[in-house]
C-alpha cells in the first residue's frame, strides 16, 4: 500500500510530463477566447481533452459547461476541482478576439490549464486504485457576471435560470454529487505570494436598468422629448451621493455602466440603458445598498418625467473558506513552495465570484496561484509564468486531493463530518428567487 507522500509525487510526476502539452491548452484557450455561456470553441477543446485522456465526461452542461469523472477503488466523497471557462471583455487586450473584443484578462485559461494538469495527473499517475472516492473535474461556465442584456435574454428564453454557470450547474443539480470543492484563480499582486488560501469576498446584485423617455428632434423640438439620458445622468449623481452613507465595514462598491446612451445625435435620447452590480460583505448590507441605488435610479425618471425599468438579478454570494479543506490545502502548498511563499491571509476582497455560491452550500476553498503581471481585468493582465500559474497549482490540488481520499478517505470525510454548510440547496434556491425583482416607475 503506498503511502500518500508516494501517491503524491505519482500525481506530480505526472504533472510534470506532460508540462508542455497542459501550458499549451492554456496557451490555445488564451488565443480563442469567448465569453460566459458562449464558450463553444473552449468547451469543445476541454471534451476533446477528456476524451483523449479516457475521463468519462458530461458535456452542454448550463449550456457550455464540462463535467468528468474518475472513480476511486471504495466509498467515499466526491470532490470536485473547478476551471473556468470564460473570458472578460477587454478590446485594447493584447490578446483581445478583434470581432468580440474577448479576452482572458482575468487569467481563466490559466484555470483551465490547471483543470488539465490535474486530469492528467488522476487519469495517468495509476494513483485511482488507492483512493476512496471520485474526482471530479468541472468546466464551468460565465463566471464573469456581463453581458447582463444578453444572459437575461437567455433566462427570459428559459435558457438559463441564473446568470452565472455555477449557479445554474446548482440549479441543474450538477453539484448534487459532489461533496468538497475547490478552484485555484491567478493573481497578478506585484511581490505576490506563490501560492494562498484563506479569506472572504464580497457578495453582490446584479441590476439592468432602462430609462425610458420621449424622442423628439434634438435642434428643433427638444421640449417635446423626455431626455432619457438626463434622467439617467441624475441617477449617476444621485448614486454618488448615496456614498458617503456606506459603511466601511460593508465594504459596498456601486460601479455602473452605460451600455446604450441614446439612438442617434440628432434625436432625444428615449431609450438609455445601464448596467451595475450592488456589492458588499453581507447580504444584508447588499440589500440596504441596493434599495439605496433604486431610489436614485427612481430619482432620475422622476426628474425628467420619464419611465426607468429596474431589474434586480441574484448576483453572488460571500465566499467562504472551509477551515479543514483549507488546512489540508495549506499544508500542500507549504511542502511545495515554503513558507515564505504561503500567503496564509485571513483578509477580505472586494471582488466576487459565483466560487461563493457553491461555498455556501458545501465546504470549497478559492485558493490564489501567482503567475501573472498586469492589473486584473486590465488591457495587460498576462500569465508571464505558466509554472507558477498553472503547473505549480496543479500540482497543489492533486496533492490536496491525494489527502482528502487517500487511507480510505478518512480525511476528507472528517471534513465533511464538521463542516455545516450555511444553506441547504433549498435554501440557496429560495435566498436566489427571493432576490430577484423587476419594477417599473413611472416618474
Ligand atoms: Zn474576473
Ligand atoms: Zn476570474
Amino acid at each position: 500500500m503506498p503511502t500518500k507522500e508516494e501517491l503524491k509525487a505519482k500525481v506530480c510526476r505526472e504533472i510534470d510530463q506532460r508540462r508542455d502539452e497542459i501550458i499549451q491548452t492554456s496557451i490555445t484557450i488564451l488565443e480563442n477566447p469567448e465569453t460566459g455561456f458562449r464558450e463553444i470553441k473552449t468547451s469543445r477543446l476541454v471534451s476533446e481533452k477528456f476524451k483523449a485522456y479516457g475521463i468519462a465526461h458530461k458535456t452542454g452542461l448550463a449550456l457550455t459547461g464540462i463535467k468528468g469523472y474518475l472513480s476511486g477503488a471504495g466509498e467515499g466523497p466526491s470532490v470536485a476541482i473547478l476551471g473556468e471557462l470564460d473570458s472578460l471583455i477587454v478590446p485594447d487586450h493584447l490578446k483581445a478576439d478583434c470581432d468580440t473584443g474577448a479576452a482572458h484578462a482575468c487569467g481563466h485559461h490559466a484555470q483551465l490549464g490547471t483543470l488539465i494538469g490535474t486530469a492528467v495527473a488522476f487519469a495517468y499517475a495509476g494513483v485511482m486504485p488507492n483512493l476512496s472516492g471520485r474526482v471530479v473535474l468541472i468546466a464551468a461556465p460565465a463566471e464573469e457576471y456581463i453581458e447582463i442584456n444578453f444572459r437575461n435574454g437567455l433566462r427570459k428564453e428559459g435558457k438559463i435560470t441564473y446568470l452565472a454557470g455555477k449557479q445554474e450547474l446548482i440549479k441543474l443539480g450538477e453539484l448534487d454529487d459532489i461533496d468538497l470543492a475547490m478552484m485555484t484563480h491567478n493573481h497578478s499582486i506585484p511581490g505576490g505570494k506563490k501560492l494562498g488560501v484563506g479569506g472572504t469576498s464580497n457578495g453582490m446584485l446584479a441590476k439592468q436598468i432602462q430609462f425610458l423617455g420621449l424622442g423628439a428632434h434634438a435642434g428643433a423640438a427638444p421640449h417635446k422629448g423626455i431626455n432619457a439620458l438626463n434622467a439617467a445622468m441624475i441617477a449617476l449623481s444621485a448614486i454618488h451621493t448615496q456614498r458617503e452613507t456606506f459603511r466601511e465595514r460593508d465594504t459596498i462598491r456601486v460601479h455602473p455602466i452605460i451600455t446604450q446612451g441614446g439612438e442617434a445625435v440628432n434625436i432625444v435620447p428615449s431609450d438609455v440603458r445601464m448596467e451595475t452590480y450592488v456589492r458588499g460583505k453581507t447580504l444584508e448590507a447588499i440589500k440596504k445598498a441596493n434599495d439605496q441605488v433604486d431610489r436614485c435610479l427612481r430619482a432620475g425618471a422622476l426628474a425628467v418625467g420619464g419611465r426607468v425599468r429596474i431589474a434586480t438579478l441574484p448576483g453572488y454570494s460571500p465566499m467562504i473558506n472551509d477551515f479543514g479543506l483549507k488546512e489540508v490545502y495549506k499544508g500542500n502548498a507549504l511542502a511545495l513552495v515554503g513558507e515564505d511563499e504561503v500567503g496564509q491571509t485571513d483578509a477580505h476582497t472586494t471582488g466576487s465570484t459565483d466560487m461563493g455560491d457553491i461555498s455556501q452550500i458545501m465546504p470549497a476553498i478559492h485558493p490564489y496561484a501567482g503567475g501573472a503581471v498586469g492589473i486584473s481585468h486590465g488591457k495587460d493582465f498576462m500569465i508571464n509564468d505558466y509554472e507558477l500559474g498553472v503547473i505549480l497549482p496543479a500540482k497543489a490540488m492533486a496533492m490536496t486531493v491525494i489527502d482528502l481520499l487517500a487511507d480510505g478517505a478518512v480525511t476528507g470525510k472528517e471534513i465533511l463530518a464538521k463542516s455545516k454548510p450555511t444553506l441547504t440547496r433549498k435554501e440557496y434556491f429560495s435566498l436566489m428567487d427571493g432576490l430577484l425583482k423587476e419594477e417599473e416607475y413611472d416618474g
